[in-house]
């Protein structure tokens, strides 16, 4: 037999994330101490009301198919998240709820982008967008940024790398793996550009709860009726609900691409899992006060991280300002970002990501949703290392 694999299957990379992680896993399991730095997600439990809502509906018998794109209640208090914190006007039939975020992401590449077609996509990006594009048959056009920026691209950059091809500019602000946020200006001039240009922007917004310094985020669609209309907005409920493994996330989108996505949805996982919505809708309607403890709790560990990161010979490092990760610069240590976290790991036990894996070699991602004690003892061992490495 000819177990042939598609082009579009064998065009992906596999993912080095995974690939650390399991490691990393396998070598807990052998009982060694490893220090976790490599999560995507959040260490809190998701709150309470959240859990008593979905088991509730699960007790219920709310157990049955909803609509593909969601249960009214849902897209409306989506609707309704958009306007009061966003400013942003729109219609349930122009929400679609997916099975998480990443989700969304793909729904919107396949439905708008096809081959022949290229995708903007600044990097250091989230590792699954250029991949996404790939699947799409499109092609990934990569922006390049440096520490030296913290990490954003210039409306020059964006200018230069349009062409008549270019479909889609994918914005992630709050950005994972980076943590940098673009100021509202910043959005504008990029936004602006899109706009006088006529490429969509798909805009991930996910991080946009999770904010340091006093730092504001600007959702490009709220910038003008002309903006809103160029912009597809990705959300969910994984980070600043701490619902990762629920699989829930969200896009609102101009009609006509909803209807797309509504009808790719309908045909591939139809609704995300019914009683998991009803917690999201008490996660959109009920308190938010855990979100001032855990951003406390995130702001604590950041500047302690951000120090000692900082303190480490041959280490440099911009302050994140969102999200849950910091990138520091490793490039004058000597090694590619893979062999520096491969060696990390052996030596010293700690996990990190590669910057590779995210398009930027000279880096590598320590995410700070773990324990103080964690970040801690982790960033001892990587000093200790960084200076086993130093001539
Ligand atoms: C976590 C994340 C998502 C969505 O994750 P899901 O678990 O699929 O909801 C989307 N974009 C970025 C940049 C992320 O870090």
């Amino acid at each position: 037999m000819n177990y042939s694999i598609s082009r579009r299957a064998a065009a992906l990379s596999p993912s080095l994330t995974l690939a650390i992680d399991a490691k990393a896993k396998q070598m807990k399991a052998d009982g060694l101490d490893v220090v976790g730095f490599g999560a995507g997600e959040p260490d809190f439990d998701t709150p309470q009301h959240i859990k008593d809502a979905a088991a509730k509906a699960l007790a219920d018998g709310f157990t049955k198919y909803t609509p593909s794109s969601g249960i009214p209640e849902l897209r409306q208090a989506i609707a309704d998240k958009f306007k009061r914190e966003n400013g942003l006007i729109y219609k349930p039939s122009q929400i679609i709820v997916s099975c998480g975020g990443k989700h969304s992401c793909y729904n919107i590449i396949i439905a708008t982008c096809q081959e022949g077609d290229e995708v903007i996509i600044p990097s250091p990006y989230w590792l699954s967008y250029p991949e996404m594009v790939k699947l799409a048959s499109a092609t990934p056009v990569i922006l390049p940024t440096t520490d030296k920026t913290e990490f954003k691209v210039t409306p020059d950059q964006l200018r230069k790398a349009i062409t008549p091809r270019t479909r889609l500019f994918i914005l992630n602000s709050p950005s994972n793996p980076t943590g940098s946020v673009y100021s509202p200006d910043e959005i504008k001039a990029l936004g602006d550009l899109c706009v006088e240009k006529g490429v969509l922007i798909m805009s991930d917004e996910i991080y946009e709860h999770l904010l340091y310094d006093g730092t504001v985020h600007k959702s490009v669609a709220s910038l003008s009726q002309a903006h809103f209309e160029h912009t597809i907005v990705v959300h969910g409920f994984a980070k600043a609900w701490s619902m990762t493994g629920w699989r829930l996330g969200f896009l609102a989108a101009p009609e006509p691409i909803a209807k797309a996505i509504d009808a790719i949805q309908s045909h591939s996982t139809s609704n995300p899992t019914s009683f998991a919505q009803k917690g999201a809708v008490a996660a959109l309607t009920g308190s938010q006060d855990h979100l001032k403890s855990w951003l406390a709790e995130y702001d604590k560990r950041r500047t302690f991280a951000w120090k000692k990161l900082n303190s480490i010979s041959g280490i440099t490092c911009v302050n994140s300002k969102g999200a849950f990760y910091l990138f520091p610069n490793i490039s004058k240590l000597g090694l590619n970002s893979t062999e520096f976290c491969a060696k990390l790991l052996e030596k010293e036990q700690v996990a990190a990501v590669p910057g590779v894996a995210f398009g930027a070699d000279e880096y590598i991602r320590i995410s700070y949703a773990t324990g103080m004690a964690n970040i801690e003892k982790g960033l001892d061992r990587l000093d200790r290392f960084c200076k086993s490495l130093a001539p």
